[in-house]
């Protein structure tokens, strides 16, 4: 099989020819017809992650090992399966949750493989999906879609859309709350939709672009904010009878994003995370007791939030939108582009 790997950090990739694995027990070997590039696949490639004070975080000292094939929006169609399975057939249409731990932490005996002490997530410390196929290493983690669903807009559900839906869990809305969503790019947008499907809850969209705020509102934002124009903290409270936000979902968290965001908060906000553009902040300790903030970081989600979000995302409650398409070969252009802020909606890869 053909795979677009990272073999050197920052260096072009390499299509190379690999033996195709063969599913053995509980394994199955999934046909790969699209898998999305997501933004941490840029982190893969160039080898770090932007800590504070310019400092960088490495992969390599975070377990990631090169030559990798990266790539974790995986959707295509079960091709062979291990012996012991017997629950999922040859050619059944399937999302691949990626978020795999080793099974044996706190966080994965309560579902919460996504957050485990030894991740093995697939295209970060495993071969993933810029490949034509991929081992995935049990059959419980495919999800099932209809096959009327496409995956090529369905593949990002397992990355993006999931770490949207994960954040809109975090903050634990009520139908009575209000929530700012900071950022209406793709993953705010997702966010926005899920937020009018399942919550309730007032949606106020701020970002610094009439256009993407215009889109916002005709994804179910209440009301729009551009801190460019207006003063954010102003507005907000004016909005809110001066008491603040319930709940504030940054897609940014920058510090001056952040800093923004602990102006405006109601007591007993919750402040969810999400972004990894990174910095710092500076908090006022005594304000935490006192107003009972919670500040949440969010990673994207668990194997049973997939499930419901591929079941919404049947029903049109949410689509990710699909801008761009390459090939294997075009592995490296995808990523250039997407770091150049090429890419408007999710680029997919279709090998
Ligand atoms: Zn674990
Ligand atoms: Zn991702």
């Amino acid at each position: 099989m053909k795979a677009a790997r990272i073999v050197k950090p920052k260096e072009s990739l390499q299509v190379q020819e690999l033996d195709t694995p063969k599913p053995k027990g509980f394994q199955i070997l999934v046909k790969i017809q699209s898998s999305g590039v997501c933004h941490s696949d840029v982190h893969v490639w160039e080898g770090y992650y932007e800590g504070i004070d310019g400092q960088q975080l490495k992969t390599t000292e975070r377990g990631v090992k090169y030559p990798l094939t990266p790539g974790h929006e995986i959707a295509g169609l079960v091709d062979s399966v291990g012996d012991q399975v017997e629950v999922i057939s040859r050619g059944q249409k399937v999302l691949v949750y990626p978020w795999i731990g080793e099974g044996l932490c706190p966080a994965c005996r309560i579902g919460e493989e996504n957050l485990c002490d030894k991740p093995r997530s697939l295209g970060i410390y495993k071969d993933g999906g810029y490949a034509q196929y991929v081992l995935v290493p049990s059959y419980r983690y495919l999800v099932k879609m209809e096959d009327d669903m496409d995956t090529d807009t369905s593949a990002p559900l397992s990355c993006a859309g999931l770490t949207a839906y994960g954040a809109i869990k975090n903050a634990n809305l009520k139908p009575n709350e209000n929530v700012v969503i900071i950022g209406t790019g793709g993953l705010g947008l997702m966010a926005i939709q899920l937020a009018k499907a399942v919550t309730g809850a007032k949606i106020i969209a701020m970002d610094l672009d009439d256009k993407k705020l215009e889109v916002a509102k005709k994804n179910g934002a209440d009301i729009t904010i551009n801190s460019k124009k207006e003063e954010p903290v102003k507005a907000i409270m004016e909005l809110t009878d001066k008491l603040g936000a319930d709940a504030v979902i940054d897609f940014v968290n920058a510090s001056k994003t952040v800093e923004t965001d602990m102006q405006f908060l109601r007591r007993r906000a919750r402040l969810v995370l999400v972004g990894l553009f990174g910095g710092e902040l500076k908090l006022s300790l005594v304000t935490m007791p006192t107003r009972a903030y919670r500040l949440i970081g969010s990673y994207t989600g668990t194997l049973s939030d997939l499930i419901e979000l591929v079941s919404l995302a049947g029903r049109g409650v949410i689509k990710p939108v699909v801008s761009n398409r390459f090939k294997l070969d075009q592995a490296t252009e995808a990523l250039t582009m997407l770091k150049e802020g090429k890419i408007s909606g999710r680029g997919v890869i279709n090998p």
